[in-house]
């Protein structure tokens, strides 16, 4: 009779658990992919799940039927040749369509799951040294660098693209740290058969789009240069890289030596707060010519932080045909990863003490 009453509560303590585990989960089969109804991200046109696709964790984005145009325009940039042999781009796996039990139409991007989520949430839990803080930054870099090159391979074209909404939480962090570049429901092809060409009422749409937090001053001032329209959109997206450097190396611990590293900031949030409004930024940014400000801690000029604030200032400088390509930027990342930070400082207090001021090359 134990061993009965045993078998049955057992039996009962299972169902219990696969029911409550269902129901917890909400599961549901979108086409081959069941997603557990576990919601990981919030844009500002998706929502994003985690799902199971033949046994391997994906991230599902969900679009509604109003978000259609952003959902085709991001499938489409996926679908580029070439794109998705490229590390530092988020891996995509499929797109569908399907009806909700209303009847309306929604649309989904299943795409590769990154444990870490966005860079502006993993930077807003942890600090990284400065190695790691250099490869997140490379990395990034190297995607975009990619983005903006036309390249024929063989019978194989792939456009320069614009990304448009370069942002710290459009960018995704694998569970080693590396970075790849997301979100390409804004991007725009550059060149090729389709390549931006501006006509009067497009102007709006070609320009103003993006986070305002992360616009260039020639966005928010009505001014850019449509007349060179692939490389005023590639200067845009380098303005807003500089941007995330500054958010992702303040974060780095090597660079706060002897004391606490600062709290995660967003660019400007210091100044504006949460959501700064269109106008804001345009006061702050295009008129006041205003850049997030280096820390303390780096006034120190030595060879490693003069050359990491330069990089940020060559980046988002006023003057958007004076910013560095990303090409240019990958570069710069490279040269900043080969120094040493200890040694640098160090170098360059051995010189100050011979008052012989350290030049960079
Ligand atoms: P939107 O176009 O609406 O901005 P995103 O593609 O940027 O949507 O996704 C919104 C958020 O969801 C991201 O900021 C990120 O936090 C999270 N997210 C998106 N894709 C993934 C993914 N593949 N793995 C993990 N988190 C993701
Ligand atoms: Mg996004
Ligand atoms: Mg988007």
């Amino acid at each position: 009779l134990i061993a009965l009453l045993t078998v049955a509560i057992a039996a009962v303590v299972i169902i219990a658990l696969f029911l409550g585990h269902r129901m917890m989960r909400g599961l549901a089969d979108v086409g081959s992919v069941s997603v557990c109804w576990q919601l990981i991200g919030r844009g500002r046109y998706g929502t994003v799940f985690r799902g199971c696709l033949h046994e391997r964790c994906v991230a599902v984005k969900l679009f509604s039927s109003a978000n259609r145009q952003n959902y085709v325009n991001e499938r489409s940039i996926y679908s580029l040749p070439l794109l998705q042999q490229h590390d530092n781009i988020a891996h995509f796996l499929s797109a569908d369509e399907r009806k909700t039990a209303d009847g309306r139409p929604e649309f989904l991007i299943v795409m590769d799951f990154y444990p870490h989520g966005c860079l502006s949430r993993y930077l807003s839990v942890h600090t990284v040294d400065w190695s790691t803080c250099c490869r997140m930054n490379h990395g990034v870099t190297r995607g975009l660098a990619f983005l903006h090159t036309e390249l024929n391979r063989g019978d194989q074209y792939k456009p320069a693209v614009a990304h448009r909404d370069v942002t710290s939480r459009n960018i995704l962090v694998r569970a080693d740290l590396s970075c790849v570049l997301a979100d390409f429901g804004l991007s725009m092809r550059l060149t090729g058969s389709r390549p931006c060409c501006p006509v009067d009422n497009d102007t709006m749409a070609i320009s103003e789009v993006g986070t305002v937090r992360y616009m260039a001053p020639e966005v928010l001032g009505g001014a850019l240069n449509l007349r060179d329209c692939e490389a005023a959109l590639k200067q845009v997206d380098v303005y807003a890289l500089g941007l995330l450097y500054w958010e992702t190396f303040r974060r780095c611990s090597e660079l706060f030596p002897g004391e606490a590293v600062p709290e995660y900031q967003l660019a400007f949030q210091a100044e504006l707060g949460n959501h700064p409004s269109f106008e804001e930024m345009q006061i702050l940014v295009a008129r006041e010519k205003f850049r997030p400000r280096f820390p303390e801690a780096w006034k120190e000029n030595s060879l490693v932080l003069r050359s990491l604030k330069e990089t940020m200032e060559d980046c988002w400088d006023q003057d958007a045909e004076a910013r560095l390509t990303a090409q240019c930027a990958e570069e710069r990342l490279c040269e900043l990863a080969l120094l040493s930070t200890h040694t640098a400082i160090q170098n360059h207090r051995n010189l100050c003490h011979a008052s012989s001021p350290l030049q960079m090359g």
